[in-house]
């Protein structure tokens, strides 16, 4: 921008666009789509047109690469024109995402710039900058986890995340943060915004600010304003027009058929890539409610596993870690979940891991299949054959499941669960061809529930179960020792 001489107007004057205050009811109709569908002014309530932000067929990797060697037309290459990614350019890798991802390659890199200047940056890229260039699993001020950080992770992370909101909406749920089309939620900054599409509703829950300097006193621009601002000008750079003409925002992914004899009630995925059985060694055994000193029982399944080994999120939500002597490294996380219709909130913990990957300090937005963390024998299981201790607790709220501490200490029960426990014996047993033992002992320990049937029920399916490596095998309890069916094989072809 150009500097004030003499009079000058400190709020920036006409050249400030100020509110739309005609609303836009949705995408369709009378959506403006001047400025490559950002409208022709500001409006915080409809950022970019939905056809804009899911316009995936547009700009080559090379295309994209002109765009970087001069992006504002003043003869200076971004720092990420000289930049080599393995052999490849920054076009190549933001290309490779949008198509991936059905993105508009124009909104990779109005994100990017916003996230991290880098389009904007000259001379040579920090590497700083470049590993955390979307912020994307990288908690403010605490670096990315390993598996996000750098250029072309970082790349892939952002337009991972973002399709998974897409999906969330296209699904008719809010995203992972509360955020969907024509309901009102607050920013942090704070500024009541009610999105008119979905491209909105993902952007504030990428970004969960407005940040307009005219509502924020002398502050620079950033959050989402500066999103629209930099969008703006790429796409003037780059002669953009929506080409889409208002297409709908992603059509609901198709719901996975189960295969789970009697239907799963949702749509988790399992937790770990291999089943080599549960842990059984010296120091105890991995089922759900095995002995534990005291007169105790486990209040959870030691899953066993090669030490490193990956542990992903069965379902969207939010994780926390941490570390206790007990429990070792540890995640928790917390997702919503419609249980034959009951809408409920399950807690879930990872103990005794090598690693976690969430990030530190607070919760973290995490999506399905994600990774959390890495196998190992952390805490009290030192001396154990490597396990994920996997627990899940069900709570009627966000806030109460938040809550849950898991502490091993307290084994009480909640309202809720007796509720999930007496849907859980009407539709997760016999209709998938189990019995058990006696499925209200079996079922739930406190307000704690089996895993195995937990998730059985709630739609994952594990690899089959297959020999330990050597170094474990003396190590397994089969999952068909606590659940037997009679047509089919509970080890192979079931949870
Ligand atoms: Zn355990």
């Amino acid at each position: 921008m150009a500097g004030c001489v003499g009079a000058c107007d400190p709020s920036g004057g006409s050249t400030e666009p100020t509110p739309d205050v005609t609303e836009q009811p949705g995408d369709g109709g009378k959506a403006d789509d001047a400025n490559g569908g950002a409208g022709s002014s500001f409006d915080p309530n409809r950022l970019i047109a939905d056809a804009a932000m899911l316009d995936s067929s547009v700009f080559s990797a090379a295309e994209i690469d002109a765009f970087l060697a001069d992006p504002y037309e003043d003869g200076q290459p971004s720092c990420l024109a000289k930049e080599s990614f393995g052999g490849r350019s920054a076009g190549d890798l933001i290309r490779q995402a949008a198509t991936q991802y059905q993105l508009n390659p124009l909104f990779l890199l109005t994100h990017l710039q916003k996230e991290s200047s880098l389009v904007g940056q000259l001379g040579t890229c920090s590497q700083v900058a470049m590993d955390e260039a979307f912020g994307c699993g990288c908690p403010d001020g605490s670096g990315c986890a390993p598996q996000f950080s750098g250029f072309a992770n970082q790349i892939d992370c952002a337009g991972e995340l973002t399709r998974s909101y897409l999906d969330d909406l296209g699904a008719g749920q809010s995203t992972v943060s509360g955020w969907s089309v024509g309901k009102a939620k607050s920013t942090l900054d704070p500024v009541s915004i009610t999105p008119a599409n979905a491209a909105t509703a993902v952007l504030y829950t990428y970004t969960p600010w407005v940040g307009d300097k005219n509502a924020g006193g002398n502050a620079a621009p950033f959050g989402n304003y500066l999103f629209w601002q930099v969008w703006v000008q790429y796409a003037g750079t780059l002669g953009y027009t929506v080409s889409g003409g208002g297409a709908p925002p992603t059509p609901p992914s198709e719901p996975t058929p189960p295969s789970n004899p009697g239907g799963a009630l949702s749509d988790w995925t399992y937790i770990l890539d291999t089943d080599v059985g549960l842990r059984s060694d010296g120091l105890g055994e991995g089922y759900f409610q095995a002995p534990r000193g005291g007169g105790r029982l486990h209040n959870g399944l030691d899953i066993l596993g090669s030490p490193g080994e990956p542990i992903y999120a069965p379902c969207s939500g939010e994780a926390l870690s941490g570390s206790s002597g007990s429990f070792g490294n540890w995640v928790q996380l917390v997702c919503p979940v419609s249980i034959a219709g009951q809408e409920v909130w399950a807690s879930m913990l990872y103990a005794h891991l090598d690693s976690r990957e969430v990030g530190f300090g607070g919760f973290h937005n995490v999506s399905k299949d994600t990774r959390v963390g890495r196998l190992g024998s952390t805490g009290n299981a030192a001396g154990t054959n490597p396990h994920v201790h996997y627990e899940i607790i069900f709570h009627a709220s966000r806030v109460d499941a938040l809550n849950e501490f898991h502490s091993g200490n307290d084994i009480s029960n909640n309202a809720t669960s007796d509720e999930v426990l007496a849907l859980m014996q009407e539709h997760c047993l016999e209709p998938n061809g189990l019995n058990s033992v006696d499925p209200t002992d079996i079922i739930r320990y406190g307000r704690r529930f089996d895993p195995y049937l937990a998730l059985t029920c709630l739609g994952a399916n594990k690899a089959a179960l297959q020999s330990p490596p050597a170094s474990l095998q003396s190590a397994v309890v089969p999952w068909s020792r606590w659940y037997q069916a009679s047509t089919f094989d509970v080890d192979s072809e079931h949870l």
